[in-house]
């Protein structure tokens, strides 16, 4: 039986990412608060937030500070614009703090109000610099299969997942997929991880000849993949990536959406991946997900670029009503203020190692064919047979029953497909890593019971 609640909501909303054919059966879980790495139902029964939310909420959940700079920044100016030469104090200090720790030579920040908003920018950018450079043809942007970046017409085409383009007409022109960079799945027989990475440099080089190089303006990455099931690359990976753009003059874009703000046990993801970005898209933690914001860390020649296109044309036409919304502005700037006062990155490269060391224990576990990740990020992939990592059909649902048992546990993670992904709030405890993996095996050892 529905509550009131549920029935309302199966009559009112479309909820994204959900099969709406069996919603309107199965009704929504309504969360009514949240406290530290905890929210709690309607009906009062706790869960741990094993996913921060959509890996986005890094402090926890009441972070009095962040409410408090909230409701400031809303008393005083809850919103201007920053069109036309207009600004206010917190869009600035965000900016400059954005400068300050980003992890490559940035030289402006464009403000928007999340991650596919920045996503989309960057292809903007990217076009309008290469128009303003004199070079119309080089207009290609890489991205990878099974990468994610967003949904907005041009980050759903960059993003490399079949449910965002089936049916919606999508990928749109000028964007290509090269490969995915997960040795467990597509390693060739007795290929090393090593020799992999070699290959899928390779790989894009021959994509990028095949196009040719002069149409072939930009490769954007995430540091570790989320959404496509947190694929963690070889090590060596983004190094031999980074020679081969570099050879033909394309440009590295690094989607730090979910790695950024010490998810990976760093600032940044790019540092602990070796990347060498030249422009950066951040949303997510910039503002632990307490209000939506985006920014797209815009290097010098980019910049130069821009202000040309606006000489010529008159105005620099592109812009979101929201564009460094002071409340949101307000709320990031606390945020990353207490990432660095309470060094939430330290902490979370600290809780990392026994997190670490639970998630892959699991490996051993009868269903978990892999166990993967890197800082406070990780997955585990259910398979139907270890030797042959054959999964189980689709249509059974394995990963999605393994998800639903863990809620009865009190424990909150997504599946992708049939890998379990988990992201708790960078603030989470060595013991509630423990909590939270007691949790998550009982629901795994569930599920085997389930399948037998
Ligand atoms: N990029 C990455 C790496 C993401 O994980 C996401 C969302 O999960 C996005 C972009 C899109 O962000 P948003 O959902 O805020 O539009």
């Amino acid at each position: 039986m529905l509550s009131n609640l549920a029935v309302r909501d199966v009559e009112t909303l479309v909820h994204p990412y959900t099969n709406l054919a069996t919603f309107r059966e199965q009704g929504p879980l309504v969360i009514e608060r949240g406290e530290g790495i905890y929210v709690y139902d309607t009906a009062g029964k706790p869960y741990i937030e094993g996913l921060a939310g959509l890996w986005c909420t890094s402090l926890g959940f009441a972070n009095a500070e962040l409410v408090e700079a909230a409701r400031e920044q809303m008393a005083k100016l809850p919103f201007s614009q920053i069109f036309a030469g207009r600004s206010h104090d917190p869009a600035i200090a965000l900016g400059e703090k954005l400068k300050e720790i980003a992890p490559a030579a940035i030289s402006k920040v464009f403000f928007c109000s999340s991650g596919s908003e920045a996503n989309d920018t960057q292809v903007k950018l990217v076009w309008y610099m290469n128009n303003a450079l004199g070079r119309p043809a080089k207009k290609k942007i890489i991205s990878r299969i099974k990468a994610y970046h967003g949904v907005t017409i041009a980050s759903a085409s960059l993003t490399g997942l079949t449910a965002n383009h089936a049916d919606f007409d999508l990928p749109i022109a000028n964007i290509l997929h090269t490969a995915c960079p997960h040795h467990y799945r597509f390693a060739e027989a007795g290929e090393s991880e090593e020799a992999f990475a070699t290959r899928l440099a390779a790989e894009l080089e021959e994509m990028i000849l095949r196009e040719g190089p002069e149409t072939v303006a930009a490769f954007i990455a995430e540091p570790v993949m989320g959404a496509g099931g947190v694929i963690v690359p070889p090590r060596t990976y983004f190094p031999k990536i980074q020679a081969v753009l570099e050879r033909y003059d394309v440009m590295m874009i690094a989607d730090e959406v979910i790695c950024g703000f010490g998810r990976l046990g760093t600032l940044f993801g790019s540092t602990a991946l070796d990347i060498r970005p030249d422009s950066i898209s951040v949303a997510k933690a910039l503002s632990s997900a307490y209000l939506p914001i985006g920014a797209v860390m815009i290097p010098e020649r980019m910049y130069q670029a821009m202000l040309d296109e606006s000489r010529k044309i008159g105005t620099f036409g592109h812009g979101y009503t929201y564009s460094g919304h002071p409340v949101a502005a307000a709320v990031a700037l606390k945020t990353l203020e207490i990432y660095e006062r309470d060094d939430i990155v330290g902490h979370a490269a600290r809780v990392a190692v026994p997190f670490q060391r639970r998630l892959k224990a699991l490996a051993e576990h009868p269903l978990i064919g892999e166990a993967r990740g890197m800082g406070l990020v990780g997955a585990l992939e259910i398979v139907a047979d270890k030797a042959s990592k054959a999964p189980y059909p689709t249509a059974k649902g394995v990963g999605a029953r393994c998800t639903a048992l863990a809620l009865e546990e009190g424990l909150i993670v997504r599946n992708l497909g049939d890998s379990v992904a988990l992201c708790p709030p960078l603030i989470i405890t060595e013991a509630q890593v423990d909590d939270m993996f007691d949790r998550l095996t009982r629901a795994l050892d569930g599920t085997r019971d389930w399948i037998a």
